[in-house]
């Protein structure tokens, strides 16, 4: 193959030769690489491994636990293909201890007459209950000759987070290719850490380390790598959160060295807002609007993050922020991560700014382009504008008139550099807008001022008066006719009710299918009641009709996907039914409950399940019954969480990171601040360097 004779020997490489250098990489693996962003020999030795696996021995498959990994060898018993939902392929195994079923979805006609009754394999994978026996979905397997014995590895197999058709053995394999380059290197890594930094706090050398977590050696101590609190993963972690650290302090520095425009009241628009709001402000609500204004007030721009748990009322604080910078004539941006979520938003604010001569502006990404123009030119030349969208709202196209200040919604499910872009957005001149960020992730304090380094914290520690607090209760899907009789009863009581329809796939397409038919079941079985459906393939205009007829109780039953986790706020609606609860994290549990309970009725929550619960599954469970506080239930999901599962952005907003664990490097992190301010001042060359290592083309937006 002409790629591969053109290569040169590793000997010929450095550390800056490009990844299509290394065996085996052809352009369609390389351009899988540039996906990931690895694009050079080094960005390779600091693409992490995000856990490990053990197979250097062999369970008895009697031993099996479902939720657990092991390495099984046994005969195949039985062959089958089964028809039904989805076609699989059934491969009954046994080792004289026990059964176990592997179960592939995906397979191809030789796959299929390889598995063959007699065959003796080993697989790798994740055990769960099956139908008759315990079972692996799609093991790695190998088959093995019935006379041969194969040894067991001898050490640790790193696992890479990866993307689609990009295979764990490749990855592995381009690694061990960069490590000979590294070890043969005349110019190795730079050590960007001082050496009385490494001795005081007894680290391990960089490249020592690198090398340890790409192939730990067979003598390694397991149980600590596994842990992820060997020494050589914490000095790397130790250096990641270090370069998280100072990227935000100097992303503040960045962003406060730019002037910004002080807004002041000058209508007195929000106390005319509140004149008009059917409760008043919490103490902690307004302790929080106290500190957004005195920061807006100031010609140096808001950096302020607002958290509060789930109902608190962060959008009220928002929608005044909002005002604030309207009577000082100039435009709000509200970005939030759902066209629902906007879309909600959007009909608040008109609701509550009529009569104030402000236009309210809706952008999200199924915008009519006429449409978008039209709104276009009104934020383009109209100073007394709101506009609200989703990430449509930072599009090349958009151009405010005067952004005066930004405000992000719900901020764990974006990034930094989303935020970033929106800003860059409202830039006039040298001059920045404010910014707000709000976020309901209720993380404790010491790890918020770490990993929003950049921004000022204000908390909202109190929910509104005369909230309920919710009943939740966990039952198995085979009572689901009772569950059905209680949402009738409730119905009948002028109460209103979510269905939430999760699915074990990540599919979108197969959970709007499964809403769709429960939608159907439910409505037959119920007939009395008026059932609603929503889900995130139906047009933005289908989405807000089911929502609007649901606030207004048209609709008393809304069957709904996950779209409606976050933000949405319907007060009435007090009973939720969640299926497949037991799949889900316990952050996702929270943020979907939070849906309701926000009115002053009583609320129900039912936890559905699929018995048997694995032991954590039950724990969740049990924590959501037992407490509807976010810092409560935040401790308990980090404690149960197993180790190499690190919290990631998805469900935290908190930077997706390589190979750090905030909560389980906590303890680094006094160490993190105190090195931070040594490279500051002695060797502010280096912190440029260390930055672009870990964060990589991440840091791009940096340059406010
Ligand atoms: P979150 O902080 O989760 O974004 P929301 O802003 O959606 O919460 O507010 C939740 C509900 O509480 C809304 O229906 C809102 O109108 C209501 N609410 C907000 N503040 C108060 C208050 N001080 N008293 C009573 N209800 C309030
Ligand atoms: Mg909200």
């Amino acid at each position: 193959m002409a790629h591969t004779t053109s290569k040169r020997t590793p000997a010929s490489l450095t550390l800056d030769s490009p990844v299509s250098e290394l065996r085996g990489v052809g352009p369609r693996i390389r351009d899988k690489l540039d996906r990931l962003g690895l694009n050079v020999i080094a960005d390779l030795l600091f693409y992490m491994p995000r856990r490990y696996i053990d197979r250097t021995r062999l369970s008895p498959i009697g031993s099996l636990r479902p939720g657990t990994s092991a390495q099984v060898e046994g005969q195949i018993e039985m062959t089958q293909l089964k028809y039904g939902k989805r076609r699989s392929l059934l491969c009954r195994i046994s080792d004289g201890t026990g059964a176990l079923t592997i179960r592939l979805f995906y397979f191809s006609r030789s796959q299929q007459n390889r598995l063959q009754r007699g065959m003796k394999i080993r697989c790798y994978g994740q055990v769960r209950f099956g139908t008759s026996t315990l079972e692996m979905i799609h093991p790695e397997y190998q088959l093995i000759e019935s006379n041969e014995t194969v040894a067991v590895d001898e050490s640790l197999t790193p696992v890479y987070p990866t993307t689609g058709g990009l295979q764990q053995s490749t990855l592995r394999n381009l690694t061990r290719q960069s490590i000979e380059v590294l070890i043969r290197a005349e110019r190795g890594l730079n050590e960007l850490l001082p050496d009385h930094l490494l001795n005081e706090f007894t680290l391990p050398e960089l490249q020592a380390a690198i090398a340890y977590v790409h192939q730990p050696p067979p003598d390694a101590r397991v149980n600590e790598l596994l842990a992820g609190t060997h020494p050589a993963q914490q000095r790397l972690a130790f250096e990641e959160l270090l370069a998280q650290y100072l990227s935000l302090q100097r992303l503040r520095q960045a962003t406060r060295s730019h002037p910004a425009t002080a807004l002041v009241a000058k209508e007195n628009l929000s106390d005319q807002f509140l004149q008009s709001l059917p409760f008043t402000l919490t103490n902690a609500q307004s302790r929080a609007f106290a500190e957004i204004t005195e920061d807006l007030g100031k010609s140096q721009p808001m950096l302020r993050l607002l958290q509060g748990d789930v109902g608190s009322g962060k959008t009220v604080v928002a929608a005044m922020a909002a005002l604030r910078a309207i009577e000082s004539g100039y435009q709000a941006a509200i970005m939030a991560p759902t066209e629902l979520l906007a879309e909600q938003h959007f009909r608040n604010l008109k609701d509550w700014f009529i009569g104030m001569d402000i236009e309210v502006l809706l952008f999200t990404g199924k915008l009519r382009q006429a449409e978008k123009q039209e709104r276009l030119n009104i934020l383009s030349s109209n100073h007394r504008c709101i506009a609200i969208g989703t990430h449509a709202l930072f599009q090349e196209s958009m151009a405010f008139a005067a952004l005066g200040l930004v405000i992000i919604d719900e901020q764990h499910r974006f990034g930094v550099h989303q935020r970033l872009a929106l800003l860059e957005k409202g830039k006039q001149g040298d001059t920045v807008p404010h910014q707000l960020i709000m976020t309901a992730t209720p993380i404790p304090r010491t790890l918020a001022m770490t990993m929003y380094a950049d921004l000022d914290i204000t908390v909202i520690n109190e929910l509104p008066p005369g909230r309920q607090s919710i009943n939740t209760v966990a039952i198995p899907s085979s009572r689901r006719d009772e569950i059905i009789e209680r949402i009738e009863k409730a119905c009948h009581e002028q109460r209103q009710a979510y269905w939430v329809c999760t699915l074990i796939e990540e599919s979108e397409a197969l959970q709007c299918e499964a809403a769709v038919d429960t939608r159907d079941y439910l409505a037959n079985c119920i007939p009395g009641i008026s059932v609603g459906l929503i889900h995130g393939r139906m047009k933005a205009s289908e989405k807000e009709q089911a929502m609007a007829a649901f606030k207004s109780g048209e609709i008393q039953l809304l069957v709904a996907t996950t779209v409606i986790e976050v933000g949405v706020d319907v007060p009435n609606a007090s009973l939720m039914i969640i299926e497949n609860a037991e799949r889900l994290g316990l952050f996702q549990l929270h943020q979907l409950r939070g849906r309701i309970g926000r009115g002053n009725k009583k609320s129900d929550c039912v936890l559905m399940y699929l018995p048997p619960l694995s032991d954590t599954a039950r724990v969740r469970l049990d924590t959501m019954r037992q407490t509807n506080n976010g810092f409560e239930i935040a401790r308990k999901d980090l404690e149960i969480r197993g180790p190499g599962e690190m919290m990631g952005t998805r469900q935290t907003g908190l930077p997706e990171l390589r190979i750090a664990d905030l909560m389980r490097d906590s303890g680094l992190l006094p160490k993190v601040h105190s090195a931070a301010g040594i490279l500051l001042n002695d060797y502010p060359d280096r912190v440029p360097a260390l930055i672009q290592r870990w964060l990589g083309p991440a840091t791009r937006y940096t340059k406010v």
